[in-house]
C-alpha cells in the first residue's frame, strides 16, 4: 500500500468516527427533547448555552490549530439539526410514530427540482416520514391533487431573494382553501450540467427554468454564441438534455439534479450572485398547531378600507403590541380596480394572545381578513458563524426566542374572529350603497320581490321599493322550493333583470345563491349574496362564500339554534370574509298558524353575543300579509338593524310566495309604523326616493 492510500484510509476512519460522533451527539440531543416535551417551562432553544458551546469549540479548535470561523459554521451546522430534531420530537407521540405516519407531499417539477430537495430538508424537522414526493407540471395542479386528497401537503415557493416574490403562488393562496403549515428556505446553487465529457467550450444552448436563466444571466452572456432556452423546470431541464443526448447542450440545475438525470458538472457557482435563497411554504388542507415554544411566524391575508390612512392604521395594531412585520406584500385585486389584496408575515404565534388581540382589532377594520397559517420560522435560522464571531453585547438583544406566553384554550390554532363574548368590540358594519347596515344609528329596509319573474314585474317592484325608502333591493333568481313543480325562478337571466332594475333606481341587490359552484359567477354582479334557511348548514356554500368579497346575508335555518346560525357565520368568517348579516326569518314550532315562529328573542341573544348586523325577516316568518307590519315594527323594538320584506306589485298573480307579500298601500302603512318607532330607538330610516 502505497503512503497515499495509507493517508486516504486514515480519513475514511476519521470520517466514520465524525460520524459516529455526531450521531451519539443527537441521541443525546433526543433525550433532551424528551424532557422538554414533557417540561413545558424548559425553552426550546437557549441562546446563551448555544454561545457557550460556541466558545469552547472555538477555543478548542484553535489550540489545535483550526479556524474558529469554520469551526464555528460546522456548530452552526450542527445546532440547526439538532434544534429541527428537537421540534419534531416536541410534537411527536412517541419514538416510532414518525414512521407509523407517512404523507404524500406535492411540488411543482421534476425530482430533484429545488422544491424537491427542499422537502427533503424541511420534513427532517417534521414529525412524519414522506412516502412519497410527487412533481406537477404546475402549482395548480399540486394543489388540485391536494384537495383532491391525493397529497397531503404541498411545498410552494413563495420568494426569492433575487428574483422576489412569487405571484402566482400569492395569487392562489388567495384562491385556494389552505393553510400554511410550515417554510422552509433553501440556498440555490446553480451548475451547469451537460452529457459526460462535454466541456463548457462544447455548449451552445443553456436550458432551464426561466428564473435560474435570469439568476445566471452574466454568466450565459459570457458563453459566447450561446443561446438560452426556457423549460418548465430546472430539473426537467436536466432530464430533457439527458434524453437529447447532445453535446452541445447544457442544463443549469441543482447539482443533486444532474447527478441523478445523469449528467456531469461542468461549472458550479454560475449565479451572478451570491446568497440566492428560497423561501418555500408548506401549505395542507387543515391548520397545524405550533408550540409556542417554536419561534413562528403568522401569515394574514386582508384587504383594507378604500380610504387613506387605512392600511397605515391596520399596521399599527400590530406595532402597537410590539409585534415584528417581517414581510407586506399587495397583489391588485383584478375585480375592483385600484384596490389590493395585502398580505403579511408577522414574528409570532397566533395563540399568543398579543397576536390574538391585534388581529380581533385587524378584523374590525377589513372587509376580508384570513389566517393563511401560523408555522415554525424557519428563515431566520442560524445561517452563519458570523453570528458568534463577535460576541458584543449586540448579540444580547438577539433572536431569543420569546417566552412562552400563557396558552389560551382555544378550540384549534386559529383565532376564532367571530367571539362569543362580543362586549369588547365595536358592532361591525356592512356597507352597500348606501346602508350602513349594523351601525347603531340607522336602519335599513331591504325590499323587493319574493322571485325575479320578468323584466316588468321587477321594473316596477323596484320602483315601489325605492319610493318606500328601501336601500337595498331583494329578488330571488334562483329560488329554493320545496316542490320540485314550483317556479324554480328564472335564473341567470333573473339576476341580470334584477341587477338592471337595481341599477335603474339606484339601489344595490341581494339575491339567494344555492350552490358553491355558482358563488363566484354570482358574486360578479349581485351587490350581497344570500344564503336561504335551507342552506344555513350547506357547508360547502358557505367556505366558498368565505373567499368572495361581497357581504353575505345568512338566514337562520328553520330548525337552527342560535348556536348553530352562529357557527354556520364563524364559516364565512374564518375563511376571511368579515362582511356578514345574520338574519332572523323565524323558526319552526309546534304552532300552525302562521308559516313559521319569528323567534324575537333571537335579535337581543345575537346581539349580545356577536358584533354581526341582525336583521328580521317578517315575511317568511309570518307567511300572511297581515301580520308582516305588526311583526315587522317588533322587529325595531326588539333592537334588529334592519329588515327584509317581500313586495309584489300585483301579489294575486305572484309566481312565488304571493300571500305574504306587501302591495303599494301596505308599504305605506309600514312607513307610517316603522318612522316613529325606528325615531324612538334612535335610527334613521332610509329616505324615500
Ligand atoms: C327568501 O328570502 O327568498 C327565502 C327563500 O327565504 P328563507 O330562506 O328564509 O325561506
Ligand atoms: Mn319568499
Amino acid at each position: 500500500m502505497t503512503q497515499f492510500e495509507d493517508a486516504r484510509t486514515d480519513i475514511d476512519r476519521i470520517d466514520s468516527e465524525l460520524i459516529r460522533s455526531l450521531a451519539a451527539r443527537m441521541e443525546v440531543v433526543r433525550a433532551i427533547a424528551a424532557m422538554k416535551r414533557d417540561n413545558p417551562d424548559l425553552p426550546l432553544c437557549n441562546e446563551a448555552r448555544e454561545r457557550d458551546v460556541f466558545e469552547k469549540w472555538s477555543a478548542e479548535g484553535k489550540q489545535l490549530g483550526l479556524s474558529p470561523y469554520f469551526v464555528g459554521r460546522i456548530l452552526r451546522e450542527v445546532l440547526n439539526y439538532s434544534r429541527r430534531d428537537q421540534e419534531s420530537v416536541l410534537v411527536r407521540v412517541d419514538d416510532d410514530s414518525k414512521e407509523t405516519r407517512k404523507v404524500r407531499v406535492g411540488y411543482q417539477g421534476a425530482p430533484g427540482a429545488y422544491s424537491d430537495l427542499a422537502i427533503e430538508k424541511l420534513f427532517i424537522s417534521r414529525p412524519m416520514a414522506v412516502r412519497e414526493r410527487a412533481g406537477f407540471h404546475s402549482f395548480a395542479a399540486a394543489l388540485d391533487a391536494l384537495e383532491a386528497k391525493d397529497l397531503d401537503y404541498v411545498l410552494l415557493p413563495i420568494e426569492n431573494t433575487i428574483a422576489g416574490s412569487i405571484n402566482d403562488v400569492y395569487r392562489l393562496l388567495a384562491e385556494r382553501h389552505v393553510h400554511i403549515v410550515d417554510e422552509e428556505v433553501w440556498h440555490v446553487e446553480h451548475v451547469l450540467a451537460g452529457l459526460p465529457g462535454a466541456e463548457l467550450e462544447d455548449i451552445s444552448t443553456v436550458r432551464s427554468h426561466v428564473v435560474a436563466l435570469q439568476q445566471c444571466q452574466a454568466f450565459i452572456e459570457e458563453l459566447v454564441g450561446c443561446v438560452a432556452e426556457s423549460h418548465y423546470d430546472t430539473a426537467g431541464s436536466a432530464v430533457s438534455v439527458a434524453e437529447a443526448g447532445q453535446a452541445g447542450v447544457a442544463a443549469i440545475c441543482s447539482e443533486e439534479a444532474a447527478r441523478r438525470a445523469g449528467l456531469e458538472v461542468i461549472k458550479r457557482d454560475i449565479a451572478d450572485r451570491p446568497n440566492n435563497m428560497t423561501r418555500f411554504v408548506l401549505v395542507a388542507l387543515a391548520p397545524e398547531r405550533v408550540d409556542p415554544r417554536v419561534r413562528s411566524r403568522t401569515s394574514l391575508l386582508f384587504t383594507a378600507d378604500h380610504r387613506r390612512g387605512a392600511l397605515a392604521e391596520c399596521l399599527q395594531y400590530f406595532a402597537g403590541q410590539g409585534l415584528n412585520l417581517c414581510k407586506l406584500e399587495s397583489r391588485p385585486l383584478p375585480e375592483t380596480p385600484w384596490e389590493y389584496l395585502f398580505y403579511i408575515d408577522l414574528e409570532g404565534n397566533v395563540e399568543d394572545p398579543r397576536l390574538a388581540d391585534s388581529l380581533k382589532k385587524l378584523a374590525e377594520h377589513t372587509n376580508h381578513l384570513r389566517v393563511l397559517g401560523c408555522y415554525p420560522d424557519r428563515s431566520t435560522e442560524g445561517g452563519s458563524a458570523n453570528d458568534w464571531m463577535d460576541t458584543d453585547e449586540a448579540q444580547e438583544t438577539s433572536s431569543a426566542p420569546p417566552k412562552a406566553p400563557a396558552l389560551k384554550s382555544t378550540a384549534g390554532p386559529l383565532v376564532t374572529i367571530l367571539r362569543e363574548d362580543s362586549s369588547e368590540r365595536e358592532p361591525s358594519v356592512v356597507r352597500i350603497g348606501t346602508a350602513n347596515i349594523g351601525a347603531r344609528d340607522e336602519f335599513t329596509l331591504i325590499l323587493g320581490p319574493c322571485a325575479v319573474e320578468n323584466r316588468e314585474q321587477v321594473m316596477e317592484a323596484a320602483a315601489m321599493a325605492r319610493e318606500a325608502g328601501a336601500q337595498v333591493l331583494r329578488g330571488g333568481a334562483f329560488k329554493p322550493r320545496s316542490s320540485p313543480y314550483s317556479f324554480q325562478g328564472l335564473g341567470w337571466e333573473g339576476l341580470d333583470l334584477l341587477v338592471e332594475a337595481g341599477r335603474t333606481y339606484g339601489l344595490p341587490v341581494v339575491t339567494e345563491v344555492l350552490r358553491p359552484e355558482d358563488v363566484q359567477r354570482m358574486a360578479g354582479s349581485a351587490d350581497m349574496l344570500q344564503v336561504g334557511a335551507r342552506n344555513m348548514q350547506n357547508f360547502a356554500l358557505l367556505t366558498e362564500l368565505g373567499k368572495v368579497r361581497r357581504p353575505v346575508l345568512l338566514k337562520r335555518g328553520m330548525s337552527a339554534t342560535i348556536g348553530e346560525l352562529l357557527a354556520a357565520a364563524e364559516y364565512i368568517l374564518a375563511g376571511g370574509n368579515q362582511q356578514v348579516i345574520l338574519c332572523e326569518r323565524g323558526i319552526r314550532t309546534f304552532e300552525t298558524a302562521t308559516r313559521a315562529t319569528l323567534d324575537l328573542s333571537a335579535v337581543p341573544v345575537l346581539k349580545a353575543r356577536t358584533h354581526l348586523p341582525v336583521i328580521v325577516d317578517p315575511s317568511h316568518a309570518a307567511g300572511r300579509r297581515d301580520l308582516v307590519i305588526p311583526l315587522a315594527a317588533s322587529a325595531v323594538a326588539v333592537g334588529a338593524d334592519g329588515l327584509i320584506i317581500e313586495l309584489h306589485p300585483n301579489p294575486e298573480v305572484a309566481l312565488c310566495d304571493k300571500d305574504q307579500a306587501l302591495c303599494r298601500s301596505d308599504l305605506e302603512d309600514l312607513r307610517a309604523q316603522l318612522e316613529p318607532l325606528t325615531r324612538a330607538m334612535g335610527r334613521r330610516l332610509g329616505q324615500p326616493g
